[in-house]
């Protein structure tokens, strides 16, 4: 029996995914614990079964939580979420970019008293980072796709519809709502 694969797209209780991106997802044997402990209710299954000495289960492929867990208002400042933020564009030459290869920029730069925070810092590209140096922009002729803001946890679970993963189960695709189209 494989021991890696066939991971639980989780569900809140109102049926909308935890998380966009990355794609909430549970190994199997977290899934099969948690559907034990009654946290869980199944919603769909993959044709995979595991089996104990005393029982054969069906791998669940969609669970939902039973009790709602609200997103946090504000949510964590980190680099991913930075990066979500700004749709992993470089917000001066506004192109698309992985998250290995994005850097913070720091609006007011950090010898001069700028801080790390979610109003000081965009995403860049590299070179774009190294032009604009430790210069303010205002003596650049370089400009900001938009000015940054600590966004919402909604704003946030929206961007990430932006970024469907390469892997889809076909059971995940009733529960989930891409902005940009699927291949087949
Ligand atoms: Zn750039």
């Amino acid at each position: 029996m494989a021991t890696f694969g066939n991971p639980a797209l989780v569900l809140n209780a109102d049926f909308q995914p935890l998380s966009y991106y990355p794609l909430s997802l549970w190994s199997w044997q977290d899934t099969i614990k948690a559907v034990f402990l009654n946290r869980v209710s199944i919603i769909e299954n993959y044709n995979k079964e595991v089996h104990s000495p005393s029982l054969t289960i069906k791998l669940p492929s969609v669970i939902a939580l039973k009790d709602y867990v609200s997103p946090r208002r504000s949510p964590a400042f980190t680099r991913f979420n930075v990066f979500l933020r700004d749709n992993f564009t470089c917000q001066y030459c506004y192109e698309n970019f992985s998250a290995n290869e994005l850097t913070f920029d720091h609006l007011l730069p950090k010898f001069t008293g700028g801080k790390t925070t979610w109003t000081n810092v965009v995403s860049a590209c590299t070179s774009c980072n190294v032009k604009k140096g430790r210069r303010l922009l205002k003596y650049t002729d370089m400009y900001l796709k938009k000015k940054p803001m600590r966004p919402s946890s909604e704003k946030l679970q929206k961007n990430g519809r932006n970024f469907p993963p390469n892997y889809l189960h076909e059971s995940w695709r009733d529960y989930l709502y891409w902005d940009t189209e699927l291949e087949n």
